[in-house]
C-alpha cells in the first residue's frame, strides 16, 4: 500500500458533515478542510512526478493567472488554489481536493477563447468548490481502490512503481450527473463575476461533445468525454445560469489564447515517447522498436503496445523492467513471478545489445499462450519486448514477433535530436484546401481531418474559406 493510500485511510475515520457554501446541500464530509488540502498536496507532487508539467513557463503562468482570478470568485478563495498545464496528450481536465487543478495540453487547441478556457477551469473549480472532489476521493477509499499511480515509460529518474495499483484513473472518477451540472453552473458563475463571456461554457461543452470519446486518449488518461456525461443536454441545462449572468461580462481574449497555443507540442511528447506509424521512437531515453507492419501501435500509461487492425489475438508488448542484475537473472525473475513457464531461451546480441531471448508458456483466461520475448539492456535499463498469442495461432505470428523483438536498437544522440513532436501552427487556407488535406499534408496523419474541422470550430463537411487564419497541426 503506497502512503497516499495509508493516510487517506486514516483521513476516512474522520467522519463530519457540513453544509457546503458553494451548494447549500448539507454533505456527508469525509475530509476537513485540512485533511483535503492534505490529501491534494500529497496527489499534487505524484501528478507533478508523473504526469509531469508542460514545460512552457509562459503558458503556465498564463493559465495559473486565469485559474487564479476564477478561484477568486469562488466560496473557498482561501484555499491553496494550484493551476497547472499537465503534460498529457488526452483532452481533459481534473481536479483533487484541495484546490488543485490540472489541465492537460492536449484540451488547450480544442478551446475557441479564453472564456472556453475559463470555463473549463472554473468547472473543475467548482469540483472542488461543491466538494465533489472530496466526495469522489472517500467513495473511491471506500471502494478499497489503491491510490498507486502505475509506472510510466520514463527515464531512470523518475521511479517506476507496480502497476497493481489504480493508476491515474481515481483522478478521473465520475461525480455524477448532478454534480457536473452543478460545476457547469458554478462555472459560469465564475467566469461571468470576473468578466468572462459566460457562453464560453457552453462553449467548450459542445466543442467537447463533438471530440470522438476515443480520439485522443492514451497513456490511460481518459478523455473529457469519458469522464462526463453527454454534454448536448448540458449545454441546454446551464443556459439558464448563462442568461442570469451580469451583461457587462463579455471577455473572450480569442488573440490571447492563440498567441499561447501557437507552437505548444500536439499528441506525442518526445519525453514520453514517439508512435509514427508502426515505429515507437524514445528520443529521451534512446531507443526504438518497430512493430509488423501495419499494426496500430499505442503508447500507454505502463506499457506501449501494438495489435493487428480488426481481428486477431496477437498483441506485442514492450516495457521497461525492473531489476539491475545480469540480464538472463532479470528475464527469469520477471517471467517467474508473472506465471510464465520457459520452454526455450537463449543470451543473444541484439543490434549490439546484451539480450536474453526465450519463448514462454502460460495460460490466460483457460487458453494456452505461448510469449516470445527479449530482455533487453541498454544502457542502465532493461526492457522488455514480447509477442504473445494463443498458442493454436502462435506459428501464423512467430516471425513478425521475431521481426521486431530483434529490431529494438539505441538511437544515436544525432538521430533523436532530430525526432521532433507536432505542433499546434496556424495557417492562412488557400484556395483547394480541405480539412483532409491540411490533416493528411501538415498533420501528417497526427490528426484526423474531423478533429482538425472542431478544433477550428467548423463542420468537417464544409472546406475551410480561403483566407481565413485556421489553427493547424504541423508534424514533426
Ligand atoms: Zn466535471
Amino acid at each position: 500500500m503506497n502512503a497516499l493510500v495509508r493516510l487517506l485511510l486514516v483521513v476516512a475515520l474522520a467522519w463530519g458533515c457540513a453544509t457546503n457554501p458553494a451548494t447549500g446541500r448539507r454533505q456527508l464530509m469525509l475530509m476537513s478542510e485540512a485533511e483535503e488540502i492534505q490529501v491534494g498536496r500529497k496527489s499534487d507532487a505524484e501528478i507533478r512526478q508523473q504526469m509531469g508539467l508542460y514545460d512552457d513557463p509562459d503558458l503556465q503562468a498564463y493559465v495559473r493567472a486565469v485559474g487564479t482570478k476564477l478561484a477568486t470568485a469562488s466560496h473557498r478563495p482561501d484555499l491553496p488554489w494550484t493551476f497547472a498545464v499537465v503534460d498529457e496528450p488526452a483532452v481533459n481536465a481534473f481536479a483533487v481536493p484541495g484546490g488543485f487543478i490540472y489541465i492537460t495540453r492536449g484540451i488547450l487547441p480544442f478551446l475557441r477563447d479564453e472564456a472556453e478556457l475559463a470555463g473549463v477551469l472554473g468547472h473543475e473549480v467548482g469540483h472542488v468548490d461543491a466538494r465533489h472532489s472530496a466526495e469522489a476521493y472517500s467513495r473511491q477509499l471506500g471502494a478499497g481502490v489503491g491510490l498507486a499511480i502505475a509506472g510510466v515509460l520514463a527515464p531512470s529518474t523518475q521511479p517506476i512503481q507496480g502497476v497493481a495499483g489504480a493508476g491515474l484513473g481515481v483522478l478521473f472518477l465520475r461525480y455524477g450527473r448532478e454534480a457536473e451540472l452543478e460545476s457547469d453552473r458554478l462555472g459560469v458563475g465564475y467566469a461571468a463575476s470576473q468578466g468572462w463571456d459566460p457562453h464560453g461554457v457552453p462553449g467548450m461543452l459542445s466543442t467537447l461533445a463533438r471530440l470522438d470519446a476515443a480520439s485522443g486518449s492514451s497513456r490511460g488518461v481518459p478523455n473529457w468525454a469519458l469522464t462526463h456525461p453527454p454534454a448536448a443536454d448540458r449545454v441546454a441545462r446551464v443556459q439558464e445560469a448563462v442568461a442570469a449572468a451580469p451583461i457587462s461580462s463579455g471577455l473572450t481574449n480569442a488573440s490571447t489564447l492563440d498567441r499561447h497555443l501557437d507552437g505548444l507540442v500536439f499528441g506525442d511528447s518526445r519525453e514520453k515517447g514517439i508512435v509514427r506509424g508502426s515505429e515507437f521512437l524514445h528520443p529521451v531515453l534512446r531507443f526504438a522498436v518497430r512493430f509488423p507492419e501495419g499494426w496500430q501501435v499505442s503508447n500507454g500509461e505502463t506499457q506501449v503496445s501494438a495489435r493487428r487492425d480488426g481481428q486477431g489475438n496477437s498483441v506485442m508488448l514492450l516495457e521497461l523492467v525492473q531489476g539491475t542484475g545480469p540480464v538472463r537473472q532479470v528475464a527469469s525473475d520477471q517471467m517467474t513471478k508473472a506465471g510464465w513457464r520457459e520452454t526455450d531461451g537463449e543470451a543473444a546480441r541484439i543490434n549490439g545489445l546484451d539480450a536474453y531471448v526465450g519463448t514462454y508458456q502460460g495460460t490466460i483466461e483457460n487458453t494456452a499462450v505461448t510469449l516470445h520475448a527479449a530482455h533487453v539492456r541498454a544502457g542502465t535499463q532493461t526492457y522488455v519486448i514480447a509477442g504473445v498469442a494463443p498458442s493454436q495461432e502462435f506459428a501464423a505470428s512467430a516471425g513478425l514477433f521475431e521481426a521486431s523483438i530483434r529490431s529494438f536498437r539505441t538511437l544515436t544522440q544525432a538521430e533523436a535530436d532530430r525526432i521532433q513532436p507536432s505542433r499546434v501552427d496556424f495557417r492562412v487556407a488557400r484556395g483547394g484546401d480541405t480539412w483532409e488535406s491540411l490533416a493528411r499534408d501538415l498533420g501528417r496523419g497526427i490528426i484526423s481531418a474531423s478533429s482538425l474541422a472542431i478544433m477550428n470550430g467548423r463542420d468537417a463537411s464544409v472546406s475551410p474559406r480561403t483566407g481565413e487564419r485556421l489553427r493547424v497541426v504541423v508534424g514533426g
